[in-house]
């Protein structure tokens, strides 16, 4: 345990147990607190009653390209854009909030998370290092999650592209209603 206010560990402690609660891995624990590995082990363990998965995170920014993760991803995204504009927070606190919203947002219109918090977190790591952009797609005007070397001219979401992408990556088929009402909330979000 490194030399820090008892104020500023509280703080770690509570963010760490907000993050366990949210589904995230250790990685993101450690990356995010100033808490003992062991620390974070416990508190893990007490909250979730499990052990938490081993091994590293296999996320690249290729996950963010099938197109339900686009969708969710550029949702969240849209979040993030508007508490990392408008307010104080600290980055994780920043997406934190936005993760919230993605959540209640998803369970408005009863879909199923795609995106966990740790690949949200990681998403916006891939942002901070340039790897991914938003671009707005020509045809519906929604921002979509795309390669930091896309070109962003020209650029049409997977959404609007589904004839031919339906069923294509890890999506679940066709996309649903409420598929389309989640890519009408990107699409309204500027
Ligand atoms: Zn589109």
């Amino acid at each position: 345990m490194k030399n820090k206010s008892v104020i500023a560990e509280a703080d770690d402690v509570r963010r760490a147990i907000e993050m366990v609660s949210l589904g995230a891995r250790m990685q993101m624990l450690e990356a995010e607190t100033q808490l003992s590995r062991e620390r974070l082990l416990r508190i893990y363990k007490e909250v979730r009653g499990v052990s938490p998965p081993k091994g590293m995170l296999p996320f690249s920014t290729d996950w963010f390209m099938a197109w339900q993760p686009n969708v969710h991803g550029s949702l969240f995204m849209g979040f993030h854009r508007y508490f990392a504009g408008r307010s104080g927070l600290s980055p994780l606190d920043t997406v934190l909030k936005a993760y919230h919203l993605y959540l209640d947002h998803i369970d408005a219109a009863s879909l199923e998370p795609v995106l966990s918090i740790t690949r949200a977190w990681t998403l916006v790591r891939f942002f901070d290092a340039d790897m991914l952009q938003l671009a707005p797609c020509g045809s519906c005007d929604g921002r979509y999650v795309a390669h930091a070397y896309d070109p962003v001219h020209d650029y049409t979401c997977g959404l609007c592209n589904m004839p031919s992408r339906a069923g294509k990556g890890r999506g679940r088929g066709k996309v649903s209603p409420n598929a389309r009402a989640v890519r009408e909330r990107v699409a309204s979000m500027d």
